[in-house]
């Protein structure tokens, strides 16, 4: 049965990690990755994860199945870091949250309900967009197309061509939207430019689906939320999807969440039952630790502020490496103006690299990167900021 299998292409950033690690240069960097790694190149363990792990140890609970939607104390954890801790809507009863395996689960969770919900809908993704996020909607069987996003010229977002599209939609499209730190660009909307997005979703009918992997990394956790509480403040109805793989540091744990906001209490008791059957039919409920660990701690208050103090340690390290990296391309003699870097936000930066320029600082410096030029800004610290600025200006200037 397998004779005329054929061989799937690699993952592009995956691959790029085999790669790497096949490397033997000493001074290799690997800027291709998605994950946070703090000054000494390491994963961080967070305190605040650490203490809550060590309490669920001590406590040895026993392993009993979750519910199908996951467990209570994190859907509400969850709902509070979108809504805010004074919203309406999270006490309304009108947003279903389902615990979720990351934010790709969440995103897959919430992309099969759609298609039972809006079986002849197409999803639209920002151009360029992660590039999971195609493949995940084309799998779950939506015709998967582009909206315009990001303007290379200006090294920010093409506003007017994007609400110039969403403008054009058929009513009932599913628009992905990356809530804040947009990847792979580091280019996010303003808060005006929310607005109008809203007002667009609103007047066109179409169906948001904001995407929420970075919550933290910009500016802080209300702040970042603000595509979310535009939506709230809206009366739509919405997706979102949260991850907490960056923000807690729980990569393997897949941690993540699909909240939906619809109209009314009774509303989301019959969306809860229909979004049931689709988490019952792909892995029946969720693993127990990770969605544990982040309710005791967004639970407890001390432990909440040891998290928020540690993920503003996170945020700040990636701005000192934007504006260093800044600093040293100049002192380099670069004249090109990479100031845009500083300006991007989250963990990406698309740095305008070309692809022959991403393969040369492989083969010359052992430098990795995605040959669309993006560089995780988290994977430079005190020891390799220097050769990696070295080894950009060597190359934008051969
Ligand atoms: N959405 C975006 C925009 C992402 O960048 C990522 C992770 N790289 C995800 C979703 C998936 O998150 P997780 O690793 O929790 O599945």
């Amino acid at each position: 049965i397998f004779a005329a299998v054929e061989m799937a292409p690699r993952d592009p950033i995956l691959g790029l990690n085999e790669a790497f690690a096949a490397d033997t240069r000493a001074e290799k960097v690997n800027l291709g990755v998605g994950v946070y790694y703090d000054d000494n190149g390491k994963i961080p363990l967070l305190a605040a994860v650490r203490a809550a792990e060590k309490a669920r140890l001590e406590a040895m609970p026993p392993r009993g199945y979750q519910p199908i939607e996951g467990l209570g104390a994190y859907n509400s954890a969850v709902q509070n870091l979108l809504f805010g801790k004074d919203s309406t809507l999270a006490t309304s009863g009108q947003v279903v949250t389902v615990e979720a395996l990351g934010g790709t689960g969440a995103l897959k969770v919430g992309a099969d309900y759609l298609k039972r919900l809006l079986p002849g809908a197409t999803v639209y993704i920002s151009d360029p967009s992660w590039e999971n996020h195609r493949a995940l909607f084309e799998s779950a069987g939506f015709p998967v197309e582009n909206y315009p996003y990001y303007d290379a010229a200006t090294r920010g977002v093409n506003f007017a061509a994007m609400n110039a599209k969403l403008d054009s939609l058929q009513p009932g499209s599913i628009i992905v939207l990356h809530a804040c730190c947009h990847n792979p660009t580091g280019a996010d909307l303003s808060d005006a430019q929310w607005d109008e997005v809203v007002a667009v979703c609103r007047s066109r009918g179409l169906i948001p689906f904001l995407d929420m992997a970075y919550q933290g990394f910009a500016d802080g956790i209300a702040a970042d939320a603000v595509a979310v509480r535009a939506f709230s403040a809206s009366g739509l109805q919405f997706f979102v999807s949260s991850s907490f793989s960056k923000s807690f540091s729980l990569y393997g744990e897949r941690v993540g969440a699909l909240s939906i906001v619809t109209a009314s209490k009774e509303e989301a008791g019959r969306v809860l039952s229909q979004v049931k059957r689709v988490v019952r039919t792909n892995y029946s409920n969720p693993p127990t630790h990770g969605g544990a660990v982040v309710a005791a701690v967004l639970n407890s208050p001390e432990l909440r502020q040891m998290w928020e103090d540690e993920l503003a340690g996170m945020r700040e390290r990636i701005r000192a490496m934007r504006t260093g990296l800044v600093e040293q391309l100049k002192a380099e003699g670069v004249a090109q103006d990479f100031s845009f870097v500083v300006k991007q936000r989250g963990m990406f930066s698309y740095t305008g690299l070309t692809a022959a320029q991403v393969e040369k600082l492989k083969a010359d410096f052992g430098i990795y990167a995605v040959s669309t030029g993006r560089i995780c800004l988290a994977a430079l610290n005190s020891k390799n900021i220097g050769y990696v600025a070295k080894a950009i200006a060597q190359v934008v200037k051969s």
